[in-house]
């Protein structure tokens, strides 16, 4: 049991490792961080997209903590009134079924919540209507955990204007997946914008879409394949087209 533990937990470092590489290519930010929950559940890896500032730590350490924010194991820097360990905690703590958080700073979704605007939905696979928008907040403060766990609530993802987003999945690579089309959605909303007035998707329609394509396994069967295609290019060494 212990030995099939340690082994979930090494599988799970790697995937920590191949979604670090997905994110920093795709949101094209080396800050943030990505975290996964533990196979016992009541705790959480989390690794920083940035190699560590100290060359004696590997720049494969992974740091535990528990539910409360608190540093179980890992070597690298963090903790302090910097580190944003409620933008995790809080959406672990609300929700199960959470089993992955990732928090980066997307420039296109930033750029277009400055400009007033919103990241919706515009495609049958686009997990989301119109992802909340908070003001800002930083995550070391426990009350600005608790703003972006309440939006959450009602979405796989939240943005915080001037700074960032934080994304949810049950598993790490539905998050992955999730922070992928959140960006590349913003893009997209960013490009068309610029021609006329942009047209979500209309929900019938991705109802539709998902009773057609058994997406029962869905919120994960559908990333999963999205991920399995990034992993792929990623453990070849290789890049792929971004929009
Ligand atoms: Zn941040």
């Amino acid at each position: 049991m212990a030995e099939n533990r340690e082994i979930q937990r090494a599988q799970l470092k790697d995937k920590i490792a191949t979604a670090i590489s997905i994110v920093e290519y795709e949101v094209s930010d080396m800050m943030g961080h990505v975290s996964a929950r533990s196979p016992e559940g009541d705790r959480f890896l989390l690794r920083h997209i940035r190699p560590p500032i100290d060359p004696r730590v590997p720049e494969d350490d992974v740091l535990e903590f528990d539910l409360t924010g608190k540093r179980l194991s890992g070597l690298r820097e963090a903790g302090g009134s910097g580190f944003e360990i409620y933008f995790f905690t809080g959406p672990y703590n609300a929700n199960k079924q959470t089993g992955a958080v990732i928090h980066c700073h997307p420039p296109m979704a930033l750029a277009l919540v400055a400009a007033g605007q919103k990241v919706v939905g515009i495609t049958h696979r686009h997990k989301f209507d119109e992802v909340p928008v908070v003001p800002w907040v930083y995550g070391s403060l426990p009350e600005h955990g608790e703003i972006v766990t309440q939006a959450l609530q009602h979405c796989c993802a939240v943005i915080i204007e001037s700074h960032g987003a934080v994304i949810t999945g049950e598993t790490l690579e539905e998050a992955c997946v999730n922070t992928i089309q959140l960006e590349r959605t913003a893009k997209m909303i960013l490009l068309a914008g610029a021609l006329g007035p942009v047209k979500p998707v209309a929900r019938d329609a991705v109802q539709k879409f998902e009773s057609l394509v058994e997406v029962r396994q869905t919120k994960s069967g559908q990333a999963l394949a999205e991920w399995r295609y990034y992993e792929r290019l990623v453990k070849r060494g290789e890049r792929w087209s971004r929009l």
